[in-house]
C-alpha cells in the first residue's frame, strides 16, 4: 500500500520530485542533488535495501520525516547496473541547467527533469550490459484471442514480431528470455502464462499502431516490411512507444520489424530447454551448457549470434543447408578461416557502439569502435579474398563479404579525425587528432602557448619575488597559482611589491605553503582557460560531426557488424569441426534419424578435462521401422546422456552447425521435446508427478510426426502399477497415433515385452558387465533389454553377506514365480488387447508390491538388508 501523500507544502525541490514520480510511478526516481543522486520516501527504503546502502532522513514533508538515501553521481552506473539486474526501473531526474542559469532566472531551485528511464530491456551503456547476451524487450498485445508479440534489442536494433496462440507464450519466453516484458496491466495481472510479473511494465494496447510504426520508421506504409497481423502491429507499436518513453524522445536506430519471426524455427518449450541445458546449466557453470561447450567465437557479438542460433534453431531445409555450406567452406579453407579469426579477435562491438551514438549518449571509445571495427571488417574482406578461385564461395559467405565494406564507410574520415589513444570522456579533451581541424589546432596552440608563457613566468616571479623555490601549479578550482613556502609567503605579505602586473595577491594559506597570484599570472590563466574551453567546444562540434557521419552510414555499419558476427559464428563452427570428429549432417525431408558414433559435446568435454576415460560414442537409429527406441539399463549406465546427446544433435544441426558424430542423417524436426532429469517444481507448488504428467501431456498434445521426443522414466513418480500403466499408454500413443521419433528410457523392464506388439519399437539397453567382481558400465548402447536381477547383483558387489544374498535369490525366485501369475504382459490379461477396457487392479501380494516398487540401484547395502528382512516377514 502507498500512503496518501501529496506535493502540497513541499519545498520547490521536493515538488519537482513529485512531478517526476507522478510521470513514472513504476520507477525509482534518481533525483540529482549536487554530486549525488538521491532517492526519497519509499524509493529510499526500496533502494537502500536493494543496494545495501545507508538509509537516512532529512527535513519533513507533511509532518513526516523525508527518508532518503543516495549514490555518488560519479559512480551511478555501478548502482544502476545492480538495480537493473534485480529488475528495477529507474527514472533519472537530472539537473538540466547550470547554477548560473538558475540565478539569471531568479528561480528558487535549479531546474530538474527526467532525462531518461533506465530499464532492463532498454539500456545501452556498456557497464549495464552483458557482452555476450542479447537484452530483449518483449511487448505483448492480446487482440481478440491471439497474442501479438514484438521483441527488439535496442543495443543492436534487431526487431521481430510474431502472432501466437496464447498457450504458446511460455515457449516464446523460454526462447527469448526477455530482459523486460511490456503488457497491458489486466493481461499481466490475470495471465497465468506470464510468470515474470516483476519484469513486466504496464502499457496499453494502442489502436493506431500502424500510424505510430510508420512514423517511427518514417515510411508511408509498412507494406515494404512484410505483412503483419493486427496484433503484431499493436505489439510492435507498444515496443517502439516504450523505447521512446525511456529515451525521453531520443530514438535508437532500429531495423524494420521482421514479421512472423517465429516461423521456420524449431519449437522447444521451457522444460525442454532446461532439460537440455542449451544456454546455461542448472548449476550455473557455463561449461556445462551446450553453448559453453561449443562456443569458439572470438567476439561478444559472435557469441550473441551463436546463442541466438542455439536458442532458435531453424526448421527449413534451405537456410540450414546454406549455413552448413558456409561452415564446410571455412572448414576446408583453413587459411581463410584463420585470417578471419585473427581479424575478428578483439574487434570492438560496433552494433552496440552505434546504438549509443544514435542516442547521443556516447563516449570517445564508441567512435573509436566504429573506426576500429570497420578496419577489422576490411581486414576480413582481404582474408576472404585470399580464397579467390579456390572452392566456390557459398552464398552466405559472399553475402557477408559484400556487407563488410559499407558503401558510405566513414572509416577513412574517422581514421584522420580521431586521436590515438582516445580519452575516456569527451570532457577530458583530446578526442580529435592534430592536423584534422585548423581551427581546433589554432585554439590548442593558443592554449599551449599560454602554458609555455606560464612556465616562463615561473622563473620571472621567482626572481621578482625573491623566492627561488617558487612553483606555479594548476589548481582545479583556482586555476594557476604560484606556491611558496610559508615563511617566504609571510615575507611577501609584509614586504611584497604593492603594484604592477607581478604584484603578489594572496589566495590561500596551507599548513606549510602559501599560494599567490598576480595580474600577469591571472591573465595567462584566463587565456589558457578560454582557449581550453574553446578547444573543448570545437571538439564537441567535431564529435557531433563524426557522430552524424556514422549515423548517416548506420545501416551499412550495422550490416557490416552483423556480417562480422555471422562470419565469426561460421568460422567458430568450422574451428570446432576441425578440432575433432565432427561431421556435416545430411539433412533430409523425411523422418530420418541415423547417427553413427555420436557424442554428447558437454560430457565429452568434461571427461576430457578430467583426463579420465574417454567418452564412448554411440549410434542411434530411429529410421522408419524402428522409430521408437525403448532404452533400459541401470542407473549411472549413461541413459540420460544418450537421450540428451541425440536431442542436442538435432539442435546443433538445425542451428546450422556440424555435429559431434562420424556421420549423421537427420530428418528436419519441427518440435523437439526433452524430458530428462528432475522435474521438480517446488516453487510452483506442484508435486514431481504432477509436473511430469503436465509435461507428458504437453508432448502428447503438441508432438507431430516430424517431432523428436526424448523421454526419461515416464511414470516414475507414482505407484508401480499406476506408473507402468501410464508409461505403457504414452508409449502406445507415441507409436500409434503421433508416430514421431522417440527415445523412451524406462525402468519398467516389463515394457520391453511390447517389442513384439509394436512394430516400430526397438528395445535397446545400456551395456553393463562384470569384471573381476566389479560392475563396469560400458556406456555403450546395444540391442535388447536389461537384466532384471541387477539389484541383488549390486547388493553383492556392495558387500552384503553371502547368506543374505543366497536367501535373497531364493525370495526373488519365489516372488518371480508368483508374479508370473500376475504378469501384466501375460497374454491372458486384457491389458494386452489394446482396445480393451483397463484391467481391474491386480490383487497384489504385499511383498510383491514392495519388491516391484524397489529401486534396487539406489539402495545402500544396509537398506537392502533391511528390506530383505522385511520381505521375509511378509511371506
Ligand atoms: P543414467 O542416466 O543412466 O543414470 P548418466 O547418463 O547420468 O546415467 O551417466 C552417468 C555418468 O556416466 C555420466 O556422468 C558420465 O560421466 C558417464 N557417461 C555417460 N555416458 C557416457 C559415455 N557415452 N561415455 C563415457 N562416459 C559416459
Amino acid at each position: 500500500h502507498k500512503p496518501l501523500r501529496s506535493a502540497e507544502g513541499a519545498t520547490p525541490a521536493i515538488a519537482q520530485w513529485f512531478v517526476a514520480k507522478a510521470a513514472h510511478p513504476d520507477a525509482l526516481i534518481f533525483f540529482r542533488m549536487g554530486d549525488f543522486f538521491e532517492m526519497l520516501f519509499e524509493d529510499a527504503e526500496v533502494a537502500s535495501a536493494a543496494l545495501d546502502i545507508a538509509l537516512s532522513s532529512r527535513g519533513e514533508h507533511q509532518g513526516e520525516k523525508v527518508k532518503l538515501c543516495g549514490v555518488p553521481a560519479q559512480a551511478v552506473d555501478v548502482y544502476l547496473a545492480r538495480l537493473i539486474r534485480q529488475g528495477f526501473r529507474v527514472a533519472i531526474c537530472d539537473q538540466t541547467e547550470t547554477p548560473e542559469e538558475q540565478k539569471r532566472r531568479k528561480a528558487p531551485t535549479i531546474r530538474r527533469e527526467v532525462t531518461r528511464l533506465v530499464t532492463p530491456g532498454t539500456v545501452t551503456e556498456e557497464a549495464l550490459l552483458e557482452a555476450s547476451r542479447s537484452a530483449w524487450l518483449l511487448a505483448l498485445a492480446p487482440v481478440d484471442n491471439r497474442l501479438g508479440a514484438a521483441w527488439l534489442d535496442v543495443t543492436t536494433g534487431a526487431f521481430a514480431t510474431e502472432s501466437l496462440a496464447p498457450e504458446d507464450l511460455p515457449a516464446l519466453l523460454a526462447r527469448l528470455e526477455p530482459a523486460e516484458i511490456l503488457a497491458p496491466e489486466d493481461f499481466a495481472r490475470t495471465s497465468t502464462l506470464l510468470p515474470l510479473a516483476e519484469r513486466t511494465a504496464h502499457l496499453g494496447v494502442p489502436r493506431d499502431g500502424t500510424r505510430r510504426l510508420a512514423e517511427a520508421f518514417d515510411v508511408a506504409t509498412l507494406e515494404g516490411f512484410g505483412s503483419f497481423s493486427p496484433e503484431e502491429i499493436a505489439a510492435a507499436a507498444m515496443a517502439v512507444d516504450y523505447v521512446k518513453l525511456t529515451q525521453v524522445g531520443a530514438m535508437p536506430r532500429l531495423s524494420p520489424p521482421v514479421p512472423s519471426g517465429g516461423r521456420g524455427v524449431l519449437q522447444m518449450d521451457g522444460a525442454t530447454r532446461r532439460s537440455l541445458e542449451i544456454l546455461r546449466s542448472e548449476r550455473g557453470d557455463p561449461r556445462h551448457a551446450l553453448l559453453g561447450a561449443v562456443d569458439r567465437t572470438v567476439t561478444p557479438a559472435g557469441a550473441r549470434e551463436l546463442a541466438a542460433r542455439l536458442a532458435s534453431p531453424l526448421a527449413d531445409q534451405a537456410p540450414i543447408a546454406a549455413r552448413h555450406d558456409a561452415v564446410a567452406f571455412l572448414l576446408a579453407a583453413e587459411t581463410v578461416r584463420q585470417g578471419l579469426r585473427a581479424a575478428l579477435k578483439g574487434a570492438p562491438d560496433m552494433a552496440r557502439a552505434l546504438a549509443r551514438l544514435s542516442l547521443d549518449r556516447f563516449a570517445p571509445r564508441d567512435l573509436g569502435a566504429i573506426r576500429e571495427g570497420l578496419a577489422r571488417a576490411e581486414a576480413m574482406q582481404a582474408a576472404l579474398d585470399a580464397a579467390a578461385g579456390v572452392p566456390p564461395v557459398p552464398a552466405l559467405v559472399s553475402g557477408a563479404r559484400a556487407a563488410l565494406r559499407p558503401a558510405d564507410s566513414p572509416r577513412a574520415e574517422l581514421q584522420r579525425a580521431l586521436a590515438d589513444p582516445l580519452p575516456a570522456r569527451l570532457d577530458d579533451g583530446g578526442l580529435v587528432a592534430a592536423g584534422y581541424d585548423g581551427e581546433l589546432d589554432a585554439l590548442r596552440r593558443l592554449r599551449d602557448g599560454a602554458r609555455e608563457a606560464i612556465a616562463a613566468l615561473q622563473m620571472d616571479l621567482a626572481q621578482a619575488w625573491g623566492v627561488a623555490s617558487l612553483k606555479i601549479r594548476h589548481h582545479q578550482q583556482f586555476g594557476f597559482l604560484a606556491e611558496v613556502p610559508s615563511a617566504a609567503g609571510e615575507k611577501l605579505l609584509r614586504e611584497g611589491m604593492k603594484e604592477g602586473p607581478q604584484a603578489p595577491v594572496h589566495r590561500q594559506t596551507m599548513a606549510n605553503a602559501m599560494r599567490f597570484t598576480c595580474t600577469a599570472l591571472a591573465d595567462l590563466d584566463r587565456r589558457v582557460a578560454e582557449a581550453g574551453e574553446q578547444a573543448g567546444k570545437r571538439e564537441r562540434v567535431i564529435a557531433q560531426h563524426l557522430r552524424r557521419l556514422c549515423l548517416a552510414a548506420a545501416a551499412g555499419i550495422a550490416a557490416a557488424a552483423s556480417a562480422m558476427a555471422e562470419l565469426d559464428v561460421h568460422a567458430a563452427a568450422a574451428e570446432l569441426a576441425a578440432d575433432g570428429r565432427w561431421c556435416r549432417p545430411d539433412m533430409t525431408d523425411r523422418g530420418d534419424f541415423a547417427v553413427a558414433a555420436a557424442r554428447h559435446p558437454v560430457v565429452e568435454a568434461a571427461l576430457a578435462r578430467a583426463r579420465g576415460p574417454a567418452f564412448v560414442p554411440n549410434d542411434c537409429d530411429l529410421s522408419a521401422g524402428r522409430r521408437l527406441c525403448l532404452l533400459t539399463g541401470p542407473n549411472m549406465a549413461g541413459k540420460s546422456t544418450f537421450l540428451r546427446q541425440n536431442a542436442l544433435l538435432v539442435i546443433l544441426a538445425q542451428a546450422g552447425m556440424f555435429v559431434p558424430a562420424d556421420s549423421a542423417r537427420i530428418g528436419l524436426t519441427d518440435r523437439l521435446f526433452s524430458r530428462v532429469g528432475a522435474a521438480d517444481d517446488i516453487a510452483g507448488g506442484r508435486s514431481t508427478f504432477m509436473v511430469e504428467m503436465a509435461e507428458t501431456a504437453a508432448i502428447l498434445n503438441q508432438a507431430t510426426a516430424r517431432s523428436l521426443v526424448v523421454l526419461d522414466e515416464v511414470g516414475r513418480g507414482t505407484a508401480t502399477w499406476d506408473g507402468l500403466a501410464i508409461a505403457w499408454a504414452v508409449l502406445e500413443a507415441l507409436h500409434d497415433r503421433i508416430r514421431c521419433r522417440t527415445i523412451f528410457a524406462t525402468h519398467f523392464h516389463e515394457l520391453t515385452a511390447l517389442a513384439g506388439k509394436l512394430p516400430e519399437l526397438a528395445p535397446s539397453t545400456m551395456q553393463v558387465r562384470e569384471w573381476r567382481g566389479e560392475v563396469v558400465f560400458e556406456h555403450r548402447v546395444g540391442p535388447g533389454a536389461a537384466e532384471r536381477s541387477w539389484g541383488v547383483h549390486v547388493a553383492r558387489l556392495a558387500g552384503v553377506p553371502k547368506p543374505v544374498l543366497t536367501r535373497a535369490q531364493e525370495v526373488l525366485k519365489a516372488l518371480e514365480a508368483r508374479a508370473r501369475g500376475l504378469d501384466p504382459l501375460s497374454e491372458e490379461l486384457p491389458l494386452f488387447a489394446r482396445a480393451a477396457p483397463p484391467p481391474a487392479a491386480p490383487p497384489e501380494h504385499p511383498a510383491l508390491a514392495e519388491l516391484a516398487a524397489l529401486d534396487a540401484d539406489s539402495l545402500s547395502p544396509r537398506e537392502a538388508l533391511d528390506i530383505l528382512y522385511r520381505l521375509k516377514s511378509l511371506l
